[in-house]
């Protein structure tokens, strides 16, 4: 069976495209990491689930995989307009600490993050603190042709390179209205790549620079590293898709006065030929932003008994593209659903097959007509919904070979991420924090149930199902997962 081309939706040019590696056999991949300042949310970590299973595929579909992601921890403000304070300096402040013991304990709660959703680690964490000298080596390089200097700081002229603000389908006018100007600034457009300390003021992090003692920029550690690990161009930069509109735009500009070359009708000259953003993980009460102050982290979630991974397939179940609306019932039955999976794959090992023929014409047809089409699926833009159905398919088709089924499941595993080698049913079930009751005293009631039901007496059976449920105890009649909640060691 031929294999199927790669298409990813290249947001610079709001189109399918068929990906090319720069270098035969190799994708070169970056990703914008999180801003070390508080606890990730949930939402952003949909951004690295999506990532991960970028990476994954191209992996799966033969590529040497070099994937980048940074961490953020100098040069992000609390305002997008060059105003305000930079978020480190801020929580360090707030929390009496030093800005290097801030980034380090939530750099560490968002590497946990990472492990709990089985993402796949990076061939490279870029920290933005290591990569100083080579900021302002980049910045000396484009300062004549491209910024200019202000008491505040050194700017970008975003007049000086050509369609500025594609990426946003924003013009430098429309821009006038989206950044609040600093003054002096040329273009409302225009952003700060080194920010000076101001006089008489001494910040945690400052370094000595061609313009002044100073912090760089956000977008300008994007554009450093980026190029210095993967080499412009590389093949694709990832990130969520507010990036779509201001901090990505602003590296691409970088890029192209690094490169010296313009236009942005060749996607290379932007630096990667492909964009790519997930779009957001939504919550009606709002509890998605890290500034509202209680938010929604995966510890959590886990608190509350769900497994991490039922927040993986969560993702997984959409489309990168589409927005995401968060549901605490929605994760139920994510949960459920991943349960199931992973009954079938124990039931396989252990049973095998109900009605295995194994005199099926051709087995190996078969299963890589399963696998072939699992790569067609995620070929198209990483259509990890109608991958997931596929592995469904496979998993309930009673007729075919265990241990085939099983190798096929752990190859389509090797793209979905369930880490189903591993993970068991009992692996799944996590006891929720405020959960106080015993295992006796469960399965007492749960036998008063079962005579309740076999008496028809449906008014006692239902009330003492509340009752359990109030407990974070889950009655599942009907499912062949049966009634789902353990105590924990
Ligand atoms: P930050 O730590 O704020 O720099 O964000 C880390 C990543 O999360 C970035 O790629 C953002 O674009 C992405 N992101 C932020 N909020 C959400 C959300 N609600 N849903 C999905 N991605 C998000
Ligand atoms: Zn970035």
């Amino acid at each position: 069976m031929t294999d199927i081309p790669l298409k990813l939706f290249n947001s610079l040019t709001r189109q399918l495209e068929t990906f090319t590696p720069v270098h035969p056999g190799e994708a070169r991949v970056y990703t914008c990491g999180p801003t070390v300042y508080n606890y990730p949310h949930i939402g952003n970590m949909r951004a690295y689930v999506f990532a991960d299973v970028l990476g994954r595929t191209l992996s799966f579909k033969g590529y040497e995989l070099t994937h980048v992601i940074n961490i953020t921890d100098v040069g992000h403000l609390t305002d997008d307009a060059d105003a305000g304070e930079d978020k480190l300096e801020k929580a360090a402040a707030e929390n009496a600490q030093s800005i290097w013991q801030i980034a380090r304990h939530y750099t560490e709660a968002y590497w946990a993050d990472i492990k709990a959703l089985n993402i796949r680690e990076p061939a490279k964490w870029s920290i933005a603190t290591d990569y100083i000298p080579q900021m302002i080596d980049f910045a000396t390089g484009i300062a004549d042709k491209h910024c200019y200097e202000l008491d505040s700081g050194l700017y970008f002229d975003v007049s000086t390179v050509s369609d500025y603000g594609r990426l946003a389908r924003a013009h430098t006018d429309e821009g006038e209205s989206r950044i609040a100007p600093v003054d002096g600034k040329r273009n409302a457009a225009d952003f700060a790549i080194w920010r000076k300390t101001p006089p008489g003021e001494k910040r945690q992090m400052e370094w000595d620079s061609p313009w002044g003692k100073g912090a760089p920029g956000w977008h300008l550690e994007c554009s450093v590293m980026s190029g210095d690990l993967l080499g412009f161009p590389f093949d694709i930069h990832t990130g969520g898709i507010d990036h779509r509109e201001i901090h990505h735009p602003n590296e691409i500009a970088q890029n192209q006065a690094h490169c010296c070359t313009n236009g942005l009708d060749v996607a290379a000259n932007s630096g990667a030929n492909i964009w790519m953003h997930n779009n957001f993980l939504v919550e009606r009460s709002g509890k998605m932003s890290k500034s509202s102050g209680e938010f929604l982290r995966l510890q959590l979630l886990i608190d509350r008994g769900y497994h991490p991974l039922a927040y993986r397939m969560m993702c997984l179940q959409a489309h990168y593209r589409s927005e995401l609306e968060f549901s605490w019932e929605g994760l139920g039955a994510a949960l459920v659903r991943l349960k199931r999976m992973v009954q079938a794959l124990e039931r396989l090992r252990a049973n095998g097959n109900a009605n295995e023929i194994s005199e099926v014409a051709d087995p190996d047809r078969v299963f890589d007509t399963y696998i072939w089409k699992f790569g067609d699926e995620l070929s198209s833009d990483l259509n990890t919904a109608s991958a997931l159905v596929l592995l469904e398919s496979m998993l309930g088709t009673t007729t075919l070979d265990a241990e085939r089924v099983l190798k096929a499941a752990n190859q389509m595993d090797s793209v979905l991420g369930f880490d189903f080698s591993n993970v068991t049913r009992a692996d799944l079930r996590i006891r929720p924090k405020a959960a106080t009751i015993t295992e006796p005293e469960i399965e007492t009631i749960l036998a008063q149930r079962k005579e309740a039901r076999a008496t028809k007496d449906f008014a006692t059976s239902d009330a003492l199902r509340d009752h359990l449920a109030a407990q974070y105890v889950e009655v599942m009649d009907g499912d062949p997962l049966g009634w789902d909640w353990k105590l924990g060691a």
